[in-house]
Parts: structure tokens; C-alpha cells; sequence
């Protein structure tokens, strides 16, 4: 895997593709088109010659972010990130399709816009949902990713046990030790 899962929805999974808020991950044509592999249904996403949608894929990115930090805050969202995710959503998204085998197969003329439709429908479903309330910042140094919070109780803190909660639970020992 090249890009890390686990946020619990596929736009704040594309939201990591920033990371850290500094660390570009989807740097060209290549990357935006490996993410899109690996996160949507379409078995193969050739690399575009021309472009392939680095600056739309960055632009909605950052405009998702920017609706679901409002949203959370229950405050209005900037019109032109509005603008940005509302046009993704509505590129036409991919299709399924019933294949001899049995297999569901997902189709798109123009895989990346189809996909960039997918994510954008997704943080727009999130933004209006009940989920929103489970939406949590990770409390990890630096980290700052979002993801949504299924635990029962409802105290999740950190985007993953293996990264973030694991460095806090090694801080928190060194300093027990200073004491
Ligand atoms: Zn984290």
C-alpha cells in the first residue's frame, strides 16, 4: 500500500495525502493516479499525459478540508471551497457493471475526474451526516489528521495505534521515567 487507509471514510483518507499539513503526497500525475487506484473501485487507473488533474486534486483537497473544519465548527464554509467540491461532484462518477463471472466491475471514461466525483460526494455526504460529531483531530504531535471516531465510547485520540498513539505512549514513559 502505498498511501495510508484507516481515517474510516475515503475523503479524510484523501485528506492524509497532505501530510502533517506540509508534506505533499500527490506531488504529479503518477501519485494522483496511484491514489486513485488504490482507494477507488477501478481495477486499473492509467497515468494522463496531459496534466491529470494534480492541480483540481490538490485544490479539492484542500477545499474538503476547509468544509469539514467548518462544518465541525458549525459555522459557514468559504464559497469557493464550496464551489471547488460542489464542480467535483458533479463530474459523472464511475459506473458498475454486472461482468460474465459475476463480479461487480466499476467503469469510467475519464477515471481520475470519476473518482476526484467519488471523494467529493463523500465529504459532502460527511459533512451533513450525524458521523460529523465522530470526526476527531488526532491529538498526535504534528499529526493533525482527521478521522472518524467508531470506538463505543466515543474517546479515540489517535489516527492509529501504530503511529500516533504508539510515539505518545513512548513519550509518555520517558517522561514518567524523569519524574
Ligand atoms: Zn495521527
Amino acid at each position: 500500500m502505498r498511501f495510508r487507509e484507516g481515517a474510516g471514510r475515503m475523503c479524510l483518507d484523501y485528506l492524509r495525502t497532505l501530510r502533517h499539513g506540509t508534506m505533499e503526497e500527490l506531488p504529479d500525475a503518477a501519485a494522483v493516479a496511484a491514489w486513485v487506484e488504490q482507494f477507488g473501485p477501478l481495477d486499473s487507473v492509467p497515468v494522463p499525459s496531459e496534466g491529470g488533474y494534480v492541480e483540481e486534486a490538490r485544490r479539492l483537497r484542500e477545499s474538503i478540508r476547509a468544509l469539514i473544519d467548518s462544518a465541525r465548527q458549525g459555522i459557514g464554509s468559504p464559497a469557493s471551497a464550496r464551489q471547488a467540491v460542489n464542480a467535483a461532484a458533479a463530474l459523472p462518477p464511475p459506473s458498475p457493471a454486472l461482468a460474465a463471472d459475476g463480479r461487480v466491475v466499476w467503469h469510467a471514461g475519464d477515471p481520475i475526474g470519476a473518482t476526484l466525483s467519488l471523494i467529493a460526494r463523500d465529504a459532502l455526504d460527511l459533512t451533513s451526516s450525524p458521523l460529523l460529531a465522530r470526526v476527531r483531530q488526532c491529538a498526535g504531535a504534528d499529526c493533525g489528521a482527521l478521522f472518524v471516531d467508531t470506538s463505543r465510547p466515543g474517546v479515540r485520540r489517535w489516527c492509529s495505534m501504530n503511529t500516533c498513539g504508539n510515539r505518545a505512549k513512548k513519550e509518555a514513559m520517558k517522561t514518567r521515567h524523569v519524574d
